[in-house]
């Protein structure tokens, strides 16, 4: 677990960045920040592994302060993955993955194992990948290996600097993807910036909401959804964009068999609902049945509505891509 305590960064020109933030990051939790430009995401998610210096507060992992680590320990066990695809050049994908294992001293065997384990985690086949230079692969793989360095050494923290921001956005979705069905299997505490808030929807299972420094809100999806604290939170979702006249439940629902669900009002929804009952329904319930003439017809799941709500102001135009 992270914590933030009073937590405040103020830069050489007494410029605060960040101002007594209190935070905490659940283990094994996708914890996304988002918010404009120069709010201070970068700086907060520095300061975890002291590539930046707190200037007020205190910085916890697992109860101990950042500073009581030994400075090595507490790098090798935070993976970074950068904006900016940042392998060595000169290096081959196997060495460059290998960065952190080495340093750590794992057996020859060992390494190689791992690093073969990792490229056929993310679909880069090893025998194929392995010996090539970074210039060999294109943007989207080579960010895709960015993203098994940071997890080489198996660190128990993965932070991450809007690290798909500057693909196109098919590879983009594609990591997104398999971001997301990896952090399935290795349960990592992820922290990840981003300024955009179908990413974070789509990813976060908590989503921290940054202005000027300061926390506005922090909250599930669907919380940020439902309930924005202000008209900031409010206009960064685009939320006021979601019309009742233009929702139709025919573009999230899966026409799957829901013999399974044990039907009572609370769970069930029907053609005729507002949008603003099935999104209170869906606070309550992962996944609704759909009734329609007394049968059950298929299922509204919190992950399908939050991929629309996403997609819908996506196009509207309200979120940035
Ligand atoms: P974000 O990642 O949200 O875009 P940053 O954390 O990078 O924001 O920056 C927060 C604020 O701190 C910005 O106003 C930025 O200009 C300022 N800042 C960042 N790094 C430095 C620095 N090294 N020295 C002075 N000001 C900085
Ligand atoms: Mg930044």
């Amino acid at each position: 677990m992270i914590a933030f305590e009073n937590v405040t960064k103020k830069y050489a020109n007494d410029q605060v960045a960040v101002k007594a933030i209190h935070l905490e990051i659940k283990k094994g939790g996708f914890f996304v920040l988002i918010g404009p430009s120069g709010c201070g995401k970068t700086t907060l998610l520095k300061m975890i592994n002291r590539l930046i210096h707190l200037t007020e507060g205190t910085i916890r992992i697992n109860g101990k302060r950042i500073s009581d680590y030994n400075i090595h320990e507490l790098r090798w066990n935070i993976g970074y993955v950068l904006q900016q695809i940042a392998l060595f050049p000169h290096m081959t994908i196997e060495e460059n993955i290998a960065v952190v294992p080495e340093l750590k001293k794992w057996s020859k065997p060992q390494i190689q194992q791992r690093v073969h384990e990792l490229l056929d985690m993310v679909g880069l086949e090893p025998d194929k990948y392995s010996q090539r230079k970074p210039t060999e692969l294109s943007g989207g793989e080579q960010q895709r290996v960015g993203v098994v360095r940071a997890l080489a050494a198996d660190p128990e923290i993965i932070l991450m600097d809007e690290p798909f921001s500057a693909l196109d956005p098919i590879s983009r979705t594609k990591l997104q993807d398999d971001l997301l069905e990896l952090q399935q299997t290795i349960q990592k505490t992820i922290v990840f910036v981003s300024h955009d808030m179908q990413e974070a929807l789509k990813l976060g299972d908590r989503i921290c909401v940054m202005k000027d420094g300061e926390i506005v809100q922090i909250g599930t999806p669907q919380e940020i959804i439902q309930n924005p604290v202000n008209d900031f939170v409010r206009e960064f979702i685009g939320v006021e964009e979601y019309g009742e006249n233009t929702f139709n439940i025919q573009n999230v629902i899966e026409p799957i068999a829901v013999e399974n669900i044990q039907r009572n009002q609370e769970n069930t929804i029907s053609f005729n609902d507002s949008l603003q009952t099935i999104l209170q329904k869906l606070a309550h319930y992962e996944c609704l049945g759909v009734e329609e003439k007394g049968e059950m017809i298929g299922v509204v799941t919190r992950a399908s509505m939050l991929q629309y709500l996403a997609q819908d102001s996506l196009e509207r135009g309200t979120l940035n891509g």
